[in-house]
């Protein structure tokens, strides 16, 4: 590394090693990271002659910390309530340039769940994250179904998505099958409302190789597909 008056080689950062929790600050100002001693010594040395002036070495090592943390993908690491900080801040960030895309499909995924479930006549059926059978109009649904929904605008909109695009990157690496697998079974509460024969193809896929159900049917509702 070098600045105007120092130049210092191949000067070594670890990551990894010391989270000193007296000066815990985002990763992306140096926390977890380590610069060799010696070359702390050097930049101190350096200031005492002058040769550059001390906001010159905090520019420097904050340099230093930048390129470790852009080699090793630090950003991953950080707290989510800092990554949503920045974003605010900055206007946008790498989470929701990379996941903005599916925050429509989602929505749609969102609407088209909310008119089944309150057109039970039409999808009387609602099938839980866990292979649980009810009735669509059952108070075991009905408990943690939202009690109005609406499509988002505005400062809503631009809220919802940002949390949506974050929310993206701590479940997965972000590929499209598991998106779709979300969009499918786990969206909002994960119900998923369906017709009577969505149903009947749902129950085929849940039977087991010898026949037996691995499906519970709701004991309180009781569904009869
Ligand atoms: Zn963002
Ligand atoms: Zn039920």
């Amino acid at each position: 590394m070098s600045a105007p008056g120092i130049e210092m080689p191949d000067v070594l950062v670890t990551f990894g090693t010391d989270f000193p929790r007296q000066r815990e600050r985002p990763l992306r100002e140096g926390y977890g990271q380590s610069v060799e001693l010696p070359a702390v010594i050097d930049i101190v040395v350096a200031i005492e002659a002058g040769t550059i002036t001390a906001t010159e070495a905090r520019e420097l090592l904050l340099r230093l910390a930048g390129q470790l943390y852009d080699q090793w993908n630090l950003r991953e690491h950080e707290q989510h309530d800092d990554l949503l900080a920045w974003c605010v801040r900055d206007g946008g960030c790498p989470d929701c340039e990379k996941y903005g895309d599916r925050f429509e499909p989602h929505l749609d995924a969102l609407a088209e769940r909310w008119l089944r479930y309150n057109t039970p006549d039409e999808y009387p059926f609602t099938a839980g994250r866990s292979a649980g059978l009810h009735e669509t109009t059952c108070p075991v649904v009905r408990h943690t179904m939202p009690t109005e929904w609406s499509r988002p605008v505005g400062e809503e909109y631009v809220q919802q998505r940002r949390l949506f695009c974050h929310r993206q990157n701590l479940r997965y690496g972000g590929t499209e099958a598991d998106f779709e697998f979300e969009l499918a079974t786990t969206t909002d509460s994960g119900w998923t409302v369906m017709t009577i024969e969505e149903t009947r193809v749902w129950e085929a896929r849940h039977m087991g190789p010898k026949g037996g159900r691995k499906y519970r049917r709701c004991r309180r509702c009781a569904p009869t597909p």
